[in-house]
């Protein structure tokens, strides 16, 4: 892998690059890994480099003078607008000289076409990389067409498909704890779990992004990517070794022994109020919760189900995977007619990392009575200080070229055949209240006595 040696920002003038871009830069900048690297923002505002500097410093509020001037410094910018020949052909002799671009598209996909055939007919596809933001396509075929699109003027190998939800780092830790525990290893299958609950849970609603929100909905939203990422990290075998692709071959692998989900198996909701946000139309269908029921039939998995649910205007904000044991045998060696409650092992990754595994213990005193205890790992705690937020990881690996935290196009399109009947047959939306845990029509996603999550049950009967 050759580290890259410029990096070109397409919308650098945009939301995602003043939010997230910049202060990804900074850190890169700060600890001396993007050093000499030319950092070329190409849009369509008509702007000097000065004014683009300005604009980095305005999305550095808090950055150490010195770096960020340094990072300003690395600032050059191409205006232009993508469906010139002009831009490039400027952009192309801005590169002269650079062996291993990387482009960044920090753009709508309605632009990745122009962006890649300009790139291709000023020859500058035949090296380097090519970073593409989310969303992949609303569906399987869009999804096909764009990798078309991109496949038309760059190899694979050259495409890195950014889903920043894989560069957090408790995600990150899901992978490790797997495979760097022994002991997990013989009972993580269908002998000894018995199912697995996966929620993405936001207390806020749409925050004003209606308009964008109404075209996407939950489904394609987190639960076509994040969520079904989650459960190829949570399922996978392991990877046979550390080349890149043994990983993604791994996760796709998951993908395809997935069935298509069962449209009438699926509860969608949408938070009452969401018809009156901006850019929402009055009758809108659009879920901003959805939930569940994966099934991956294979020798692993088969008939453990992999409930998922997310959704806007919750009760709390948490991510979390919850694996289930099976429930052990009635307890006979007490007098009382007990069965102690099943383990559980709970990955949390939103609003703290942590991981806890509950266990039974004897209640102290005279009577055998088995209690649920937690054995809980607070990462911070024990281990100190963040990793590097999403964005800076992923744009450190795509300018060193690493794609492990990347999708591929057969994962991507997978992943879409996946949920397409969801897309295709949509159940009508039960509205729910805000503040709750969504459509009660949910619970019986979650098989046999289980709940989504025990807190979740005694607040209600409380
Ligand atoms: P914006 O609309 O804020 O920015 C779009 C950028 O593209 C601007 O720099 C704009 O330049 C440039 N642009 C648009 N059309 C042209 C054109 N014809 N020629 C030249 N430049 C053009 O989008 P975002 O930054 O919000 O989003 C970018 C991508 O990132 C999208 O795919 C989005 O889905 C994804 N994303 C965004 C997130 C966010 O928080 N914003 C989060 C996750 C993903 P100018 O303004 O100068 O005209």
């Amino acid at each position: 892998m050759t580290h890259a040696d410029a990096l070109v920002l397409f919308g650098i003038t945009g939301d995602l690059a003043k939010k997230k871009l910049f202060p990804a830069l900074y850190e890169l900048t700060r600890k001396g890994r993007i050093d000499d690297m030319p950092i070329i923002g190409v849009a369509r505002s008509d702007w000097s480099v000065d004014q683009l500097r300005d604009r980095a410093r305005e999305s550095l509020p808090e950055g150490v003078p010195d770096v960020v001037e340094r990072l300003c410094s690395q600032l050059r910018y191409v205006r232009g607008d993508y469906t010139g020949a002009e831009t490039f052909a400027k952009l192309s002799a801005e590169l002269e000289g650079y062996d291993t671009p990387v482009s960044y598209l920090a753009i709508p996909p309605s632009l990745f076409d122009d962006v890649v055939s300009g790139m291709a007919a000023a020859g500058m596809n035949d090296r380097g990389r090519v970073v593409v933001e989310k969303p992949f396509g609303r569906d399987l075929a869009s999804a096909r067409e764009l990798n078309n699109i991109l496949h038309r003027h760059l190899r694979e190998e050259q495409i890195f498909r950014i889903d920043h939800f894989l560069g957090k780092e408790p995600v990150q830790n899901l992978m490790v704890f797997r495979f760097a525990n022994t002991l997990l290893e013989p009972v993580w299958n269908r002998h000894y779990i018995d199912n697995v609950r996966i929620t993405l849970a936001e207390s806020f609603g749409v925050d004003g992004r209606g308009g964008f929100y109404e075209g996407v909905g939950a489904v394609r939203d987190v639960v076509q990517n994040h969520l079904l990422q989650m459960v190829a990290l949570l399922a996978m075998e392991p990877p046979s070794s550390a080349d890149p692709a043994a990983l993604r071959d791994e996760k796709v692998k998951v993908f395809k022994a997935m069935k298509a989900v069962d449209p009438a198996k699926v509860v969608r909701g949408q938070f009452t109020g969401y018809l009156d946000e901006e850019g929402v139309e009055p009758d809108s269908d659009t879920e901003t919760y959805a939930a569940m029921s994966l099934e991956i039939e294979s020798w692993r998995w088969a008939g453990v189900p992999f409930c998922i649910r997310t959704g806007k205007a919750m009760a709390e904000t948490v991510t979390e995977a919850v694996v289930q044991f099976k429930t052990p045998p009635r307890l006979l060696f007490s007098e009382h007619d007990e069965t102690p409650r099943p383990n559980e092992l709970r990955f949390r990754m939103k609003p703290d990392d942590t991981i806890t595994m509950t266990l039974q213990a004897k209640q102290p005193g005279t009577d055998m009575i088995s209690r649920a205890v937690d054995l809980a790992v607070d990462y911070e705690r024990a281990l100190g200080g963040d990793g590097p937020e999403a964005y800076e990881r992923l744009l450190n690996d795509a300018l060193l070229g690493d794609p492990r935290l990347f999708a591929r196009q057969d994962g991507v399109e997978e992943a879409w055949r996946v949920i397409e009947p969801v897309l295709a047959n949509p159940q009508p939306v039960i509205p729910y209240a805000p503040g709750s845990w969504g459509p009660d029509a949910a619970d019986a996603i979650v098989p046999g006595e289980h709940c989504w999550d025990a807190a979740q049950l005694s607040r209600r009967s409380n």
